[in-house]
């Protein structure tokens, strides 16, 4: 637990002192301003600036909850753009002396500001509450207590489930379970129903730990016997599924997915553009207090790279900056195919509904007016990025597996060959293909079939790292691209991913059956090309299936 990390209200806090403190420096330039129109009344590219002063002040005065500061620039916003539209009368002296008034009238709420306690909070305090951290629980290596007097099925249940890629410790008795899960607190507890000491012995030991540690471990019940009393017990013991025995392990499997799979996804990545950094940050600190992860951009020519580093699921972007209008990047952004679909969503003071709808004409998802309440920011910035994370998931994914398709494997091998190129680290490329597949199709039935490649992608996608990539590359084809590792270690790697499949067992109305798969790898050196790469992959899978089948052939 870091306890030095400010919260993010101590943040937002600080910003705004930070803005405060700023506000002298920028009257005064401001005032530089008037003295340039005093010179040249009317010059357009100053009168621009003096916009964007008045413009940023009362952005920003609103988000940080000074409200009177805030309307005081939104009245001066409003004379210089019907100033710019040459909509006012055209004698400089009058409207030169009207916007001196106005700078005199924000100087004053300046004043008022800072004499004002340092503490004072916002009028529209952001109700922000700190999101837990993430308490970083890894995906795999997911621990799992099985407790059960029958050694056999306990054994069975334990080494089908490591194929997996869950840890699991065995038990006998549901007093040393318990002990152990005082000890150290697993992700989820399977237990049997009857033991010699009662017929109900496994619900009533986890009843009596839930009571003595104060939460419920996440169980899931097994048993010989599927009677009501039996199945009642477990549910009431808070059961999260019930399996009669024998158990087959690759349902229990799905069920422990279901029950242990990490409900955090991944956080949301929002591209925060906006010409102000305070504001900017302010948004972003908004966004990043609900979960979401933030990237500030206060420089749009920047765009590119930063749509490219930072992967963002949605843009939030600012109306006016100098240099580049918020419509012309959203223009610029929907020209390229790979952002067609980025949501972009507006955040501006600008609440002419005339120039709402324009913007929103170039594609935009959505138009917010600054100052925006935090939480109608947080549910329109979600809800977009929610519904952009579905559809690019139908596209990047496969539907059976839900790993990566054949199209994003390929394309994440060619970002991960560039990166491996640029950084000097090595990086294999496996290929996957399970062993006479067609025979299982055939004597099994489809479905069957599809349940041994469901098993696969999960000991693949189970056992490996974050950083690697699992595909699936066909109809019982698989990739895998390795980052930073040699080709001796994938080799072993993959190999181990080979033992653990061939061992799982799977179930079929004409029996049981096991499965096998051959791997093909290949290490970057001496492969310039992304084709040359995945030939020589190809090479070593059609050498391991000429040689015998489920084996490991490494090229070269
Ligand atoms: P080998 O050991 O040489 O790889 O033999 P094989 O039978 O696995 O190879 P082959 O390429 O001849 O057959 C692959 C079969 O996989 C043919 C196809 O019907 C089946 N298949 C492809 N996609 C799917 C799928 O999504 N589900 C199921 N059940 N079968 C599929
Ligand atoms: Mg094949
Ligand atoms: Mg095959």
């Amino acid at each position: 637990m870091s306890t030095s990390k400010p919260s993010v209200q101590e943040r937002i806090a600080k910003l705004r002192a930070t803005f405060i403190d700023q506000l002298p420096e920028r009257i005064a330039q401001a005032r530089e301003l008037l003295n340039r129109l005093q010179e040249q009344p009317g010059d357009p590219s100053v009168l621009e600036e003096m916009h964007r002063f008045f413009h940023g002040i009362k952005g920003t005065g609103r988000s940080f909850g000074l409200r009177e500061l805030g309307v005081a620039a939104a009245q001066a916003e409003h004379w210089t753009t019907s100033l710019m539209e040459a909509t006012r009368p055209n004698d400089p002296d009058e409207w030169l002396q009207q916007l001196e008034k106005y700078l005199d009238l924000i100087t004053l709420m300046i004043d008022k500001v800072r004499a004002a306690p340092p503490d004072a909070q916002p009028e529209s305090s952001p109700l922000l509450t700190e999101s837990n951290d993430a308490d970083g629980l890894n995906r795999r290596g997911r621990l799992v207590y099985i407790c059960d007097d029958d050694m056999l099925t306990l054994e069975q249940l334990s080494s089908q489930l490591r194929c997996f890629g869950f840890k699991t410790l065995t038990f006998v008795n549901p007093h040393t379970l318990q002990a152990a899960v005082r000890d150290r607190r697993p992700d989820a507890v399977l237990m049997d129903i009857m033991f010699p000491q009662g017929h109900e012995a496994g619900p009533d030991a986890m009843t009596a730990l839930r009571l003595e540690i104060g939460f419920s471990v996440p169980t899931i019940y097994f048993s010989a016997r599927a009677d009501f009393s039996a199945r009642l017990a477990a549910v009431r013991a808070g059961g999260e599924a019930y399996f009669h025995k024998p158990v087959r392990a690759l349902e229990m499997v799905a069920a422990l997915d279901a029950i242990t799979a990490h409900q955090l996804p991944d956080p949301f990545r929002i591209l925060v553009i906006d010409d102000e950094p305070a504001v900017a940050e302010y948004h972003a600190l908004i966004l990043e207090g609900s979960g979401m992860v933030t990237r500030i951009l206060s420089e749009p020519s920047r765009i590119l790279e930063e749509l490219q580093e930072f992967r963002s699921d949605l843009v939030l972007m600012d109306m006016y900056m100098p240099n580049c209008l918020g419509q012309d990047l959203a223009r610029l952004i929907r020209q390229m195919p790979d952002y067609v679909g980025l949501p972009i969503v507006f955040l501006s003071g600008e609440t002419d509904r005339k120039k709402q709808d324009s913007a929103m004409r170039i594609g935009a998802e959505g138009f917010l007016t600054k100052p925006v309440n935090p939480d109608d920011l947080i549910s329109a910035v979600a809800v977009r990025a929610e519904r952009m994370r579905a559809l690019r998931s139908l596209m990047i994914r496969d539907s059976l597996t839900g790993l990566f398709n054949h199209t994003t494997t390929t394309q994440m091998l060619e970002n991960a060959m560039a990166t491996a190129q640029r950084s000097g680290t090595p990086l294999c490329f496996a290929m996957i293909d399970i062993d006479r597949f067609k025979s299982v199709n055939d004597t099994y039935g489809h479905p069957v079939g599809d349940q041994v490649i469901l098993a696969l992608s999960r000991v693949l996608h189970q056992r490996l790292r974050g950083s690697d990539v699992v595909g699936r590359y066909g109809g019982e084809e698989f990739a895998i691209i390795l980052q930073d590792v040699a080709l001796e270690r994938a080799s072993r790697l993959i190999n181990e991913l080979r033992l653990d499949f061939s061992r799982v067992q799977f179930h079929a109305t004409k029996g049981r059956f096991s499965c096998t798969f051959s791997a093909g790898i290949a290490g970057m050196a001496g492969h310039a090309s992304l084709e040359s790469l995945r030939e020589a992959a190809d090479r070593a899978l059609y050498l391991a299936k000429n040689n015998g089948r489920n084996r490991v052939v490494v090229d070269g």
